[in-house]
């Protein structure tokens, strides 16, 4: 069974609280695909200095924000870990050092606020690979390369990050819609993906990219994705999404 690859634009973590037209794109997504034996996620919100998988038989639910309400702070989402995917994904990314995380990470609201939509009854194991910040796109394109072959291998590997992701030009007032670079970009970054997954780093020259990428946390599970893409030489879908509030851009793809 082959299982598509997915990337999600996350949002706000009240999307977890929330039934939208994301979280609506979310869990048609989950109803639609064969189920999983497992998800391996890559969170924007996992950026640290080395590569980690959490290796832990019990993932905790990981609160990494602030300023919301109590109900976000209650929120669990129990999906049991995988410490036999954790070590599996070590041997694919071979000779590069993979951390078995059991005690510093788990699940954080990147990969939870979409997976409670995708898969609410948290019934299949989850394990998260973190970023590494310290390395350049190529390095995320080739992790994605070397994690094609479990969508053979019948996991979910899910990216969830933002393609436009830039707060301090978020307009609360601007809804449905993305400033003009941001539109620019996110249409940029639809027509690459379509057409050469594996050039994503030339949209660093992009004349948007700094105000779409300002920080590069929340478009690196998009690169690790395109490096799947790539692999599978299969057309990516756009799911949905599109810009909001400006600066905001919550695009979906897929591959099969
Ligand atoms: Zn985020």
């Amino acid at each position: 069974m082959t299982i598509p690859a997915v990337f999600f634009g996350h949002g706000s973590p009240m999307n977890a609280l929330e039934n939208n037209e994301y979280t609506e794109m979310w869990s048609n997504f989950g109803a639609r695909i064969e189920t999983p034996r497992a998800i391996l996620a890559i969170s924007a919100h996992w950026y640290v200095a080395e590569t980690a998988v959490t290796a832990m038989a019990r993932p905790p639910t990981i609160h990494d924000f602030g300023g919301f309400p109590e109900e976000l702070f209650d929120m669990q989402y129990r999906a049991p870990g995988s410490p036999e995917l954790a070590a599996q994904v070590a041997e694919l990314l071979s000779p590069l050092p993979v951390r078995q995380d059991t005690n510093s990470w788990g699940l954080d609201h990147g990969t939870w606020s979409v997976l409670t939509h995708v898969f609410p009854q948290a019934q299949i194991p989850v394990v998260q690979i973190s970023l590494d910040g310290t390395k350049p796109f190529a390095h995320h394109l080739s992790v994605g390369t070397a994690l094609a072959p479990l969508m053979d291998d019948g996991v979910l590997v899910l990216g969830s990050g933002n393609v436009v992701h830039n707060l301090r030009a978020i307009s609360f007032g601007a809804d449905s819609q993305g400033a003009p670079w941001a539109e620019r970009f996110d249409q940029a970054t639809t027509a690459l993906l379509k057409s050469n997954p594996s050039d994503i780093a030339s949209l660093q020259s992009h004349p948007d990219y700094a105000m779409a990428v300002p920080t590069e946390d929340h478009f690196l599970p998009l690169v690790v994705f395109a490096g799947i893409a790539a692999a599978t030489r299969q057309p990516v879908e756009v799911l949905g999404g599109g810009c909001t509030m400006g600066a905001l851009s919550m695009t979906s793809y897929s591959v099969s």
